[in-house]
């Protein structure tokens, strides 16, 4: 129990920075370049091929002053990276959180770039943040923090050039906002400058629950490797936002067990057969925002510390919250066979080993929750069209272009004897340098 304590500590207070107690780095960008080099050293890449793949082409910081409803002006640090753009635009969601740092903002702008490559999608890699914890926002500075953090880095956007999208904490109304500004500035109606929109302004059908059903195309997948049932299998999953409340329900549909969920505020557990009904915990959050207070709707026990969740029995382990949530320090803890990644960058290199020693089977985030990119571009290509699909035909390019890459990423790992993660690394390195050598230098 200390020592779990002590990791959770961990967890919040350096996060970003060199680890205190831990040899693991919780630089999240450290661990992406540990991650590509794995990957690289295996392909044999040459300094030169490197050197134009590996780290982020263009780095924006700005600072967003914003008016408060109390007449007070606060000023939040903002950025946008654009990773690389060999394959097409940059594309990747925009962050609305307190522990927002370049560094983060580096990596997931990083795996954008070959999660969109894993998937074959035309695109590039590119992420966003800001640095503020949105919940403490009336909807007017809201709206005002969104809006600006647009206008100030306009140049940046364009349906050619980089198509923003929702990540954590931020929403299909933010990117209403974010496409409306950016129309206004060009005097034209632009829908394809971003992704995740509501239905209303262009976006597609299928795009809210598509980062989790791209995960249980994955999940279905490895399951049918291993020749085992999914329907019975029991599921803990970390983060109820999105992507974590959408795999409840799209699991439970397959006949799985929640057995486990949490969020900051604590894990609640279900020993009883049936499990935690996602639909009962989905309504419990929509009325009060978050998991708090669940156990007195379900049966469960609610755990005061939301890490031991990782740690339950269950045959799958699904984090959808942050990075760094396994580490080197609870990784020997870890029960579950499956870790089906529905968050960017939860484990640690460190804890990639210590799997791989284990027999843990990995389904890597630029695999794992590739669905919502993939829908993202689903729904640029609708508005370049200006013609909407129907949802069976969103429902059968996702489904065929998850199960193509996943089943590629599985072949690759079996040919170079790696871990799905490293396969999945060569996959994409190969794609985005074969681009990029192509393209060749402009000078
Ligand atoms: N934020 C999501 C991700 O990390 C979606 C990005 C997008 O749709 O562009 O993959």
């Amino acid at each position: 129990m200390a020592t779990r304590k002590k990791s959770m500590k961990l967890d919040k207070k350096v996060k970003g920075e060199p680890g205190q107690f831990l040899t693991d780095k919780l630089s999240a960008f450290d661990n992406a370049m540990k991650q590509f080099d794995r990957a690289a050293d295996i392909l044999k890449l040459t300094k030169n091929q490197v050197a134009v793949i590996k780290e982020p082409r263009r780095v924006t910081e700005v600072k967003l002053p914003i008016r408060m409803d109390d007449g007070s002006i606060q000023v939040f640090m903002a950025y946008r990276v654009h990773h690389n753009v060999a394959r097409g635009p940059a594309k990747g969601g925009v962050r609305f959180h307190p522990d927002v740092t370049v560094d983060e903002v580096k990596a997931l702008a990083f795996w954008m770039t070959y999660k969109c490559a894993v998937v074959d999608i035309p695109m590039g890699g590119g992420k966003g943040g800001v640095a503020v914890d949105p919940k403490g926002l009336s909807l007017g500075e809201l709206e005002r923090l969104a809006r600006r953090y647009f206008a100030e880095m306009i140049d940046l956007f364009g349906p050619d050039r980089d198509v923003p999208a929702p990540d954590v904490n931020t929403n299909p109304q933010i990117m209403a906002w974010f496409m409306d500004t950016y129309s206004m500035h060009h005097h034209d109606y632009i829908p394809a400058v971003v992704t995740g929109k509501p239905l209303a302004l262009g976006g597609s059908k299928g795009r809210a629950s598509a980062t989790a059903q791209g995960m249980v195309y994955c999940v279905r997948k490895a399951f049918e490797h291993f020749k085992i049932k999914l329907a019975g299998a029991t599921i803990a999953i970390q983060g109820f936002g999105n992507a974590g409340s959408y795999a409840a329900k799209l699991l439970s549909e397959d006949g799985c067990i929640i057995r486990g969920v949490s969020d900051i505020d604590g894990a609640f557990i279900s020993d009883d057969y049936g499990g935690i009904d996602p639909e009962v915990a989905i309504k419990h959050v929509k009325k009060h925002g978050s998991l708090k207070g669940l156990e007195k709707v379900v049966k469960v026990k609610r755990l005061g510390d939301p890490m031991e969740l990782l740690e339950m029995s269950t045959d799958v382990l699904i984090p959808a919250a942050l990075e760094n949530q396994i580490t080197s320090e609870n990784a020997p803890r870890v029960k579950a066979k499956i870790i089906a990644e529905c968050a960017n960058g939860p484990l640690t290199p460190e804890a990639d080993d210590i799997f791989e020693k284990k027999g843990t089977f990995i389904i890597p985030d630029i695999l794992c929750n590739a669905g919502g990119v993939t829908v993202s571009y689903l729904e640029w290509v609708q508005n370049r069209m200006g013609y909407y699909w129907t949802e069976e035909q969103i429902q059968q390019d996702l489904k065929r272009i998850m199960e193509t890459s996943f089943a590629n990423v599985l072949a690759t790992s079996l040919h170079h004897k790696v871990p799905m993660r490293t396969a999945a690394f060569i996959v994409g390195i190969q794609r985005v340098n074969e681009a990029a050598e192509l393209r060749g230098l402009y000078a």
